[in-house]
């Protein structure tokens, strides 16, 4: 079967069709600046040429229409007809509490991802957009949506709450849920088989570092604690986002600034993490190696302070699980930036594990780092959503 699975954010919608018979990604591209002046289309058949195009997009359903009409394209389509899709993967990022798994997407699903909205206003409304566009495009068609929070749905209360009044969290539902679950849920599945090892016998710690950046605590094949909390600002320092800190600072800084909480929260968001750190050189972590080896002091300043935080963050689920079996790094960063992992190594030593400079020379493959015989397992196991998502909706929609 062939399954086409999206990804819809607020202006853009990311795609790849997948064979789900031989895994195979037949095409992959991006729809940009979706509702904006200047709106176009990357679309890279595999093997084929790249086309990139401005193309009319004025919402999400022009967007969706301009895919297909790219997929089924004389010259860059992989696909001769719409019928050939047999089911559409969507990655909603929140699911609350109501979703510990995907679904098939229903009337009842769609109104649940709504009830969703408020604790991820950017994007629930936006993967909706995508869900009733293919619905408008493609009725018929089942579609399933994955969920970045579900995975994390196993987490003990102890791990979720905040320490607040409960009150918050039976009113609001405020709570830790986490994101990037789909690729914890791969990465600890993927280094349990490169082992040869059942993923209910271990304990692993999964470091997600790429732009946005999470660590999770996988013990036995379940999540009990993740670094992202009510939305992804909290935990690591990421590439503009700042991870955890004082949440005084937020109202200090608005009194201080004239601003107000939503401008607070824009400048966590968008202007800190490495980027605001290294006093603006740049969110993107190639730019920043280079930089702090060509002297930027502020650039190496932004580099330790990150791979600090995720030692910090091993540290921390190493106790959380009474132990640990296997660290494993994926990710933009944590599988191709040998020299965060590098960095990363100097707090890692205690529990019984190494990084192999000449190992950790591989960049984006599966590689264990850590030295044989070594008490935990350090690897790099690359991630891939798109394929955990094409992998979700054919398991339900052969079922359904
Ligand atoms: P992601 O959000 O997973 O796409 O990760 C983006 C981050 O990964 C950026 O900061 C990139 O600098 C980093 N990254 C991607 N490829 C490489 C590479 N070949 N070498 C070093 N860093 C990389």
């Amino acid at each position: 079967m062939k399954v086409l699975v999206l990804n819809c954010g607020s202006s853009s919608l990311k795609y790849q069709l997948i064979d789900s018979d031989t895994e195979a990604v037949l095409a992959k591209g991006l729809c940009e600046r979706i509702g904006i002046d200047g709106s176009c289309i990357s679309h890279q058949p595999v093997g084929g040429e790249k086309v990139k195009e401005e193309a009319d997009m004025p919402d999400h359903t022009a967007a969706v229409k301009m895919v297909i009409e790219k997929l089924t394209d004389e010259k860059a389509g992989v696909i001769s007809s719409l019928e050939e899709i047999g089911a559409v993967g969507h990655r909603v990022v929140h699911g609350g509490e109501d979703f510990s798994e995907a679904v098939v997407i229903d009337e009842a699903v769609i109104h649940a991802i709504e009830g969703c909205s408020d604790l991820a206003p950017l994007h629930n409304p936006a993967n909706l957009i995508g869900i009733r566009s293919c619905q408008a495009i493609m009725p018929g068609v089942p579609m399933v949506a994955v969920f970045d929070t579900a995975f994390h749905q196993t987490m003990p209360k102890k791990a979720y709450l905040y320490g607040l009044p409960y009150e918050y969290y039976r009113k609001y539902k405020i709570r830790r849920y986490g994101f990037h679950g789909t690729s914890h849920d791969f990465v600890s599945k993927r280094a349990a088989q490169i082992l040869g090892k059942d993923r209910k016998d271990l304990k692993i710690i999964v470091c997600h570092l790429g732009n946005g950046a999470s660590v999770s605590a996988v013990k036995y094949g379940e999540s009990v604690d993740t670094s992202m909390g009510l939305t992804p600002l909290e935990g690591l320092i990421m590439g503009t986002r700042s991870g955890d800190m004082d949440p005084a600072i937020l109202s200090f800084l608005a009194e201080k600034e004239g601003l107000d909480a939503a401008q607070v929260i824009e400048i966590c968001n968008k202007k800190s993490g490495v980027l605001g750190l290294s006093d603006g050189a740049s969110s993107d972590f190639r730019d920043l190696v280079l930089a702090a080896e060509e002297g930027n002091e502020q650039a190496g300043h932004a580099l330790e302070a990150y791979a600090y935080r995720v030692g910090k963050y091993i540290g921390a689920y190493a106790a959380a699980m009474n132990g640990v079996d296997v660290i494993a790094f994926t990710a933009g960063v944590g599988e191709n930036n040998a020299e965060v992992r590098a960095m990363v190594a100097q707090y890692i030593g205690y529990l019984g594990t190494n990084i192999d400079p000449e190992r950790n020379r591989i960049r984006g493959e599966e590689v264990i780092l850590s030295d044989e015989g070594a008490k935990v397992v350090t690897m790099v196991v690359p991630t891939n959503e798109e394929l955990a998502i094409a992998r979700e909706t054919v398991r339900l929609t052969k079922k359904s």
